[in-house]
């Protein structure tokens, strides 16, 4: 076992999982105000979701092309390189975080490395910064497991990180601002994107137009986008879902429908059109597993944390994603506090919230503004209606929604754990992190995020060693 965080500084040390917006902006402040930062990500580089870069081996000339606020990545690249040339910041590319242990002289957060991500490496640390993102929720429908059906997000980071497409006609649908992006950048790369279906109900933006209305910059993103989809001529059905995936070894087209006032099909507004690719998402999800594995509190489906980006687990700080869902600019917002507010606490110096007024009052308006949208952008009330018997709701365990529905009305089962235990739902690889929300809809029950104490997969013989405190340490 590698000890990657073993040095002999008498400096503060603070590791901080995820080198996205938010992680990355935390890293860089913290170590511009006297702390040696350690900065752990699963990825080869850089940038998280938003900030994806293609693989050096592509070439690409132009990767700016794929991306918004170009400029700022430039400023945290260069940061980046800065910090690391001075000594103040490591950056762990591919280290794959399963747990954050707390000890009774710090954290060891141990993450596993190589290709076949089988190789652990321990970093010991006084403080942890989790800045682990949010993952997509895709909820099910006839046909969804068909080759050709893909993430919306999958698309996205498939395009930013490839620079490939997954087919040449495609449909985007589902709900939420990131629609836009992938429709729009699907359309770019040469794309023919046949339809993007919204189910969102636009009386919704008009309900929330204060608070939409709030944020001038957003809206002008929204027009651009808007403008792009018109010289794309991609057709927008708002008020729209897919009902249905269609083909036999692989996507062949897709049935959408409108929606009625209650959220429901409106039948007779069917209508097919011809793809091989769909780009569905509904959603994000924030990643707690870190946190949870903490013991941190987590309210609803996010981390919680303070003002300060404090999470209730002293010496344990959160910010992006992890928090809540809001986009970019709220995660670098976010990590720029949680980096004051760290470096201050672990150099002993009294945090002074005055030092970030400008970055609260930011985060303030983002989160009301983010808060509104998620409001709007809430997937068809009556969705799991479309969910046949026959179609699967658990990829990884093949469960249907019949034998969900079985569990529910013929077993009695009345909460999500009792329907996992009775069917297998949330049981496989991705330990319902793709099904949750499926599951509970087609049930019926609260969707209460489970408890996961390990954030992936680890082989056994790493757990095995992991508590042996007699394994041997050092590079
Ligand atoms: C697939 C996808 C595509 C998106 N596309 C767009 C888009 O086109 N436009 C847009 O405006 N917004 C997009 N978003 C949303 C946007 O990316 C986020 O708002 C923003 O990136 C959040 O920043 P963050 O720093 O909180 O998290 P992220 O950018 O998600 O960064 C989190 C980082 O944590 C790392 N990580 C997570 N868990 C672990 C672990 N256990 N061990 C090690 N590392 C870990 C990840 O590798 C990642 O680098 C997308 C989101 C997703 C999930």
């Amino acid at each position: 076992m590698t000890d990657a965080g073993r040095e002999t500084s008498p400096l503060p040390h603070l590791a901080v999982i995820g080198a996205g917006p938010a992680g990355l902006t935390a890293a860089l402040t913290a170590a511009r105000h006297g702390v040696r930062v350690t900065l752990v990500d699963a990825a080869p580089e850089a940038g998280g979701q938003f900030y994806r870069q293609p693989a050096r081996e592509l070439g690409a000339r132009r990767p700016e092309a794929l991306h918004h606020q170009w400029r700022t990545w430039e400023r945290l690249r260069e940061g980046l390189r800065r910090q690391e040339q001075a000594g103040w910041l490591r950056h762990l590319t591919d280290h794959h975080v399963w747990l954050v242990e707390r000890r009774p002289d710090g954290f060891t957060v141990h993450a596993l490395l190589g290709p076949e991500q089988e190789q652990p490496v321990e970093v010991r640390a006084d403080a942890v910064l989790l800045a682990t993102g949010g993952y997509e929720k895709v909820l099910p429908f006839p046909g969804w497991t068909l080759p050709g059906v893909v993430t919306a997000g999958g698309a996205q980071a498939m395009l930013k990180g490839t620079l490939a497409v997954s087919g040449r006609t495609a449909v985007v649908a589902g709900t939420g601002p990131l629609l836009l992006p992938v429709a729009t950048g699907l359309a770019a790369a040469g794309v023919r994107v046949a339809a993007l279906v919204e189910s969102a109900d636009p009386r919704g933006f008009v309900r929330r137009s204060r608070a939409l209305s709030a944020q001038p910059a957003k809206l002008a993103e929204a027009a651009e986008y808007a403008a792009r989809l018109l010289r794309h001529r991609v057709r927008t059905l708002v008020h729209h879902t897919v009902v249905e995936a269609h083909g036999t070894d692989r996507l062949e087209a897709v049935t959408v429908a409108a929606l009625d006032g209650a959220g429901r099909v409106r039948s007779g507004t069917e209508r097919r059109i011809a793809c091989d690719t769909l780009a569905v998402g509904h959603g994000m999800v924030p990643h707690t597993d870190l946190a949870q594995g903490l013991g941190c509190r987590i309210d609803g489906v996010a981390v919680h944390v303070d003002d300060e980006q404090r999470t209730d687990v002293p010496g344990v700080w959160a910010a992006g994603e992890a928090t809540g869902v809001g986009g970019a600019t709220l995660s670098l917002t976010e990590g720029h506090i949680a980096g004051r507010s760290a470096a201050a606490r672990l150099t002993g110096a009294v945090p002074d919230p005055r030092d970030w007024a400008g970055a609260a009052r930011a985060r303030a308006a983002l989160r009301r503004f983010f808060a509104a949208l998620d409001d709007v952008y809430a997937p068809p009330v009556h969705w799991a209606e479309q969910v046949s018997d026959d179609t699967v709701v658990c990829r990884c365990e093949e469960v249907t929604g019949g034998a969900i529905r079985e569990a529910v009305a013929g077993l009695g089962a009345g909460d999500l754990r009792t329907v996992k235990l009775l069917t297998r739902a949330g049981m496989g690889w991705c330990q319902g992190r793709m099904c949750e929300s499926g599951v509970a809809g087609v049930a019926g029950c609260p969707d209460t995020p489970a408890r996961r104490l390990l954030a992936r997969p680890v082989p056994l013989g790493v757990l095995a060693r992991a508590g042996d405190t007699d394994a041997p340490q050092g590079t």
